[in-house]
């Protein structure tokens, strides 16, 4: 029941601003971010390429309320792709933007958010990177997917997410499933109504492998976004039946979420990407992993009402 009322909380500043206040916050935030400074994201990310990972790093800052927001996140994109090169990491960790953080929800934002991203996807094929265009609530998708055409035409390595718990998402993974797309397949983690996303756990599921199969049998590059146990072997599964072999899709994890298992993946051959938050403006992304799981958010609350 606590899972809703904290996605409803990640959208509230009053909860923000008591939340990281909270001096118990900061340690479970080091659990799931990758520092709020460039240079420790930098120190993480070479030590998980290290071992073995690929990454997609994500500069926090969604839901700016103005543009010169968008031009600082537009900005720290570009020092984020140079720094990226500088330490010889292009290779092995692409980006992940969510376009709210370059204006998609102001007004004429569609087109703001378009301007934004383009010099950002510029700089990292000129890096010898990709970006990932993050999905955010149902609201978005059609202006996401938009972008991505257009950025797709120039800039074809440009990466889409989809959220299985959409009704719409099967007939997108159609339409994503071609020559050349990257395509990160998640469950969803936004709050949605009924009448357009699965409510029941059972159903997202249930409806996570039936894209699984669209894009495992399509021409694309498949990226399997979950820490689910049986989404993961059902995953291998399917790569073996549509005879991909480990370096025709690949698995994503988060930073700080089961990471034997993303170990394990590795050892076993498998392309295993690491998605690797860093930044000040944590609060929305935090509260959507402790939204994920229970247990996060029962440590949470007891270490707030028991100090
Ligand atoms: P679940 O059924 O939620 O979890 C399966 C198991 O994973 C749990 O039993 C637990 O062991 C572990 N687990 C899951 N979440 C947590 C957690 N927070 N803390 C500790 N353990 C946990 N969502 C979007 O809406 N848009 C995006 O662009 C997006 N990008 C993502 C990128 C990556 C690489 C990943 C992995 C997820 C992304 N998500 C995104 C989040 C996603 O939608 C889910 O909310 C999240 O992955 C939890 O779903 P699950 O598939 O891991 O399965």
């Amino acid at each position: 029941m606590l899972g809703p009322v904290l996605l409803a909380a990640a959208r509230s500043d009053s909860i923000r601003r008591l939340v990281s206040a909270a001096p118990v916050t900061r340690p479970m935030v080091d659990r799931f971010v990758a520092g709020e400074q460039l240079e420790q994201c930098l120190t993480n990310v070479t030590s998980l390429t290290g071992r073995g990972m690929q990454v997609t790093v994500d500069h926090l800052g969604e839901d700016i309320t103005d543009r010169s927001e968008a031009l600082r996140n537009r900005d720290a994109y570009l020092a984020l792709t140079d720094a990226l090169a500088g330490a010889g990491l292009a290779e092995h960790a692409e980006m992940s933007v969510k376009l709210s953080a370059f204006g998609q929800a102001l007004p004429g934002g569609h087109d703001l958010a378009q301007r934004n991203v383009l010099p950002v996807v510029e700089a990292a094929t000129a890096a010898g990177t990709t970006v990932t265009l993050d999905m955010e609530d149902h609201t978005t998708v059609d202006s996401t997917l938009a972008i991505l055409g257009q950025l797709r035409e120039r800039f074809p390595r440009t990466g889409a997410v989809v959220q299985s718990y959409l009704f719409r998402t099967e007939d997108d993974c159609h339409a994503l499933a071609g020559e050349g797309s990257r395509v990160r397949l998640v469950k969803g983690a936004y709050k949605e109504p009924a009448d357009v996303a699965f409510q029941n756990k059972g159903e997202v599921d249930k409806a996570y492998v039936r894209c699984l199969k669209i894009l495992m049998a399509g021409k694309g590059h498949p990226m399997v976004g979950s820490h689910d146990p049986r989404m993961v072997a059902i995953a291998q599964n399917l790569a073996e039946r549509y005879g991909r072999k480990k370096d025709e899709y690949e698995f994503q994890m988060l930073y700080g979420i089961r990471e034997a298992e993303q170990e394990r993946l590795v050892a076993q051959g498998h392309g295993m990407r690491v998605y690797v938050p860093y930044g000040t403006d944590w609060y929305g992304y935090f509260m959507r992993r402790l939204a994920e799981r229970p247990a996060n958010m029962g440590f949470f609350l007891r270490s707030l009402v028991s100090r």
